[in-house]
């Protein structure tokens, strides 16, 4: 089935290149998502073979391996920050002060800061998979992709549907643990950046999250 797709990175990740695989090592394949729903949207595959079968809630009661996958994705979001930081760095005010400052003659004693793009990166998992194999998403915070093409695309990573890896261990009656009840997917539109409201109009919101992707980048 397409939902075992994932399986394939796991079992032989050497056969792809780099532009697929990021990285793999013994215990971890972190990859690119085929469908990006943000500018920068990666996968973190654990291949432990007693967990790839399990739902994310599951898996994740295990707390010996849940520290090993946060660790895993504390290093994965570093990466990702970097790559940021390369594609849009340039743009970005706070790397035009910089440039600035060093260049001043004399320099100032102090230079102003680089941007964190550590904090534009969101890490976490969906309530309901729909690939089989456990996965970690690993993107920017923009939700800015030609792949972002219905409403469950924006909604599954801009509501309680997508749960923080920092929020696990779940408590036992945490609500989302009962995603369909709670009709996540459902919910009228809120941009991530301003909030705003754009009720189910979702051409309008792909409009927004344009202006706000060009702000962002360029903060
Ligand atoms: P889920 O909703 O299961 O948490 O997300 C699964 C993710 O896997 C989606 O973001 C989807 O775009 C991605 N995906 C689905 N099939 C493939 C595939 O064959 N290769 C890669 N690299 N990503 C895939
Ligand atoms: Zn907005």
């Amino acid at each position: 089935s397409v939902r075992d797709e994932l399986g394939a990175y796991i079992a032989k990740p050497e056969t792809y290149g780099p532009d697929v695989v990021v990285y793999h090592n013994a215990d971890f394949v972190a990859i690119h998502d085929m469908f990006p729903k943000s500018s920068l949207h990666l996968l973190l595959l654990p291949r432990d073979q007693t967990k790839t079968r399990l739902h994310p809630f599951d898996a994740f009661d295990d707390t010996e391996f849940l520290e090993k996958v946060k660790a895993e994705t504390r290093t994965l979001r570093k990466l990702a920050a970097g790559e940021l930081r390369r594609k849009y760095g340039k743009d970005s005010a706070q790397e035009q002060a910089r440039q600035a400052a060093l260049s001043a003659d004399p320099p100032p004693d102090e230079l102003p800061q680089g941007r964190d793009w550590e904090e534009d990166i969101v890490v976490g998992v969906h309530a309901v998979p729909s690939m089989n194999h456990l996965h970690v998403h690993v993107l920017s915070v923009d939700r800015y992709s030609e792949r972002l093409k219905h409403r469950k695309h924006y909604n599954s990573f801009s509501t309680p549907f997508f749960v923080p890896i920092e929020d696990f261990p779940l408590a036992e009656d945490d609500v989302r643990r009962y995603p369909t009840e709670e009709g996540y997917l459902k919910r009228d539109f809120t941009c991530w950046r301003c909030g705003r409201g754009f009720g189910n109009r979702f051409a309008e919101l792909k409009q927004h999250l344009e202006q706000e992707f060009k702000e962002w980048k360029k903060l």
